[in-house]
């Protein structure tokens, strides 16, 4: 039986322009082109999630701006149920700046705007009816999210972190989560641990499931993940491709991994669905827009 996937997390818009270099500091450069971009990591993973055929429902916060609005109307043509998302007159929507530079070396600045303003009294109980899974990153309040962890607890849905952008968790955090899936970075960050060598994350994998999460994948780029479950553990490699922008590999990782998961795949298939995916998303540019549907899986896979 297909589970519904409940998101909840930002929104964003990203602002890019590619530029010759970097401005100093007063400097004014004539940049090149410009691109706007659907963006935010928690609407890249439902976005992912629901291009490869999930039943998406996805909790966000936008303005009262014609981002929110273009937002909006990307998750309906995605075919994801945004009743739950609400809107303020107070923020602006979450905006990304980018300046990617000659190199290909990009500089972010975030406002995050309304996703910061994304509280448990924007989420009502009917939000998580019938979901069998929920997603959540870091990019929205952390007492939101634990509220909703906490939430899902009580109403057995499996429950999925990725943790990011990456920072230290405090206690309790963990207890009870199904699953956590942070890179290399992220996992540094949570456990105080370098993963360089698969002895260390060996090390970090128990030192997450010490704090209570049932599961631990942590995603390696072009390495593929480490996965510690009660039935696997060790190192699933990532398909070779020629990688041209990874942006976004992540979350588009989380959210094919979230759609496998409510089609109730064992976890290492649905880790094994979800390299694919991610592997896809590598060989394109583009964040949200790198995502693959599922035919492109099918015909990868052949
Ligand atoms: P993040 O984007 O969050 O930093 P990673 O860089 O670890 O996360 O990438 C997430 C997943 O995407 C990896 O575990 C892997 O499955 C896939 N991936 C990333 N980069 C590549 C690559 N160059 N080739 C193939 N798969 C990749």
């Amino acid at each position: 039986m297909k589970q519904k996937v409940l998101v909840i997390g930002s929104s964003n818009t990203d602002m890019v322009v590619k530029t010759e270099h970097f401005p100093k500091p007063g400097e004014t450069v004539l940049g090149g082109t410009f691109l706007m971009n659907p963006g935010g990591k928690g609407a890249n993973q439902a976005v992912a999630a629901a291009r490869l055929g999930a039943d998406v429902r996805f909790v966000a916060k936008t303005g009262n701006d014609i981002f929110g609005k273009q937002a909006r109307e990307g998750f309906r043509k995605e075919g994801i149920d945004i009743s739950f998302m609400t809107e303020t007159a107070e923020l602006a929507s979450g905006i990304a700046l980018i300046t990617v530079n000659a190199q290909g070396q990009n500089e972010i600045v975030v406002a995050s705007g309304a996703n910061m303003d994304l509280h448990p009294a924007d989420i009502p109980e009917l939000a998580f009816e019938n979901a069998g899974l929920a997603l959540l990153q870091l990019e929205i309040p952390r007492e939101t999210v634990r509220w909703a962890l906490q939430q899902c607890a009580g109403r057995n849905i499996r429950t999925v972190l990725n943790p990011a952008p990456g920072a230290p968790l405090g206690p309790g955090f963990l207890d009870g989560l199904y699953l956590i899936t942070p890179n290399e970075t992220e996992t540094e960050l949570i456990t105080g641990i370098t993963v360089d060598s698969e002895e260390a994350l060996e090390r970090a994998a128990q030192h997450l499931l010490g704090s209570g999460v049932q599961n631990v994948i942590i995603t390696l780029g072009s390495r593929g993940i480490y996965l510690a479950s009660e039935h696997f553990t060790g190192m699933i490699a990532a398909p070779v491709v020629e990688a041209v922008d990874t942006t976004a590999a992540g979350d588009v990782f989380n959210g094919a991994l979230l759609k496998a998961l409510a089609d109730e795949a064992p976890l290492e298939e649905a880790c094994r669905f979800a390299c694919t995916a991610a592997a896809i998303s590598v060989t394109r540019m583009g964040a949200q827009s790198s995502a693959p549907f599922l035919h492109e899986l099918h015909s990868y896979n052949e």
